[in-house]
């Protein structure tokens, strides 16, 4: 009996680095390309057509296609979760929501979500201060910037 069939041959045709999206960070890739063999016996003897190109990473083995280089690499998506637990831990330490804010967008957030990220951390309660209208997470009881007792907004 004659075995024969198609078989796919890949090989890497160039290789680098990229933002892997399930990996969520910088990784090294492959591009492989390749064609489909016709075989005889599991032995490619010849091509018989192209076969699309792709990226691999080296890491979780995934592939992609070639467009997932125009990615940027450099910044990977911030850790979220991460992100909220250390601005709910500082605000409900008495710093204040402004001061967290402006932090926020330093490190290079939109105003917009900085104020999402402040709200996911600790509702849409506030305390303010009278004297100098910084506002507080609702359990803070007073200024951390001039001592004074804050009230509710
Ligand atoms: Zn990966
Ligand atoms: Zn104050």
């Amino acid at each position: 009996m004659i075995i024969f069939g198609a078989k796919p041959k890949y090989k890497t045709i160039s290789s680098g680095e990229f933002f892997c999206p399930s990996c969520q960070k910088t990784r090294r890739y492959e591009r492989k390309g390749g064609k489909n063999y016709f075989s005889l016996y599991f032995i490619p003897v010849f091509p018989m057509g192209d076969l699309d190109e792709f990226i691999e990473c080296q890491t979780c083995g995934r592939s992609y296609h070639p467009d997932v280089l125009k990615q940027k690499l450099s910044k990977p998506a911030p850790d979220v979760a991460r992100l909220l637990n250390m601005v709910r831990t500082r605000l409900e330490n008495g710093y204040p929501v402004e001061y967290m804010v402006r932090d926020l967008t330093d490190d290079g957030l939109d105003r917009d979500i900085a104020l999402n990220v402040v709200e996911m951390a600790i509702g849409s309660e506030r305390k303010i201060c009278p004297k100098c209208d910084l506002t507080y997470a609702s359990s803070i009881l007073a200024c951390a910037d001039c001592d004074q007792t804050l009230r509710v907004k």
